[in-house]
């Protein structure tokens, strides 16, 4: 396995129409298993094959609830029910969020890396990273989708601090000590909605 590099928001790839896998072969393994590293390492709910430059219909989402990582090969939403709005991120667009509408489920269909069909359907934040990967194969970001951006230190209901451990204010209130005590990067809060 080995991290690859992330495309960010300049970079046209992004922009590109992913074409579907063909062959369910020891690359497209290869793929994932990178796919997987590099999305653990930054932290990520989710991360579609386009965010690392290969326009193919691959994408990895962990939602952190236990369940493990999903792999979806060519996948295709087949339903989805109700609106919800929530903020978003990106990990091709580091260090903004934006409020954007989505299905509160959606019924995806996909293979597996063996090729084989079947069907997910994802609630709250499974729907949203469904829906925000598979954008990501079509070239759409949610930038495209925003109802607002939100700002640098909005807070929302369910991700208390949110800011980032590192980020660019320095008011000078604490002590190195201090920090170290503070929040740890990889705090599950973190995660919410790197997508
Ligand atoms: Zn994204």
């Amino acid at each position: 396995m080995a991290l690859r590099q992330i495309r960010y928001e300049c970079d046209e790839i992004l922009r590109k129409k992913a074409k579907p896998v063909k062959k369910f072969d020891d690359k497209l393994c290869e793929l994932l298993d990178d796919m997987r590293e590099t999305m653990a390492k930054n932290n990520g709910v989710g991360l579609a094959a386009t965010q690392v430059g290969m326009l193919k219909r691959a994408v990895v989402i962990d939602v952190g609830d236990g369940g493990g990582v999903i792999e979806l090969v060519n996948p295709v939403i087949s339903e989805t029910e109700g609106e919800q709005e929530r903020p978003e991120g990106c990990l091709s667009l580091p260090g903004k969020r934006g409020i954007v509408k989505r299905p509160v489920k959606t019924k995806v269909t996909a293979f597996n890396r063996s090729g084989e069909q079947f069907e997910i359907t994802g609630e709250a934040l499974l729907s949203v990273a469904l829906n925000h990967e598979i954008d990501h194969l079509d070239g759409v970001l949610y930038v495209d989708k925003v109802i607002r951006m939100c700002d640098p230190d909005e807070e929302f209901e369910d991700d208390d601090e949110a800011a980032e451990p590192d980020g660019g204010t320095t008011e000078g209130k604490e002590t190195d000590a201090a920090k170290t005590e503070a929040v740890k990067p990889d705090e599950p809060d973190e995660k919410e909605d790197k997508l």
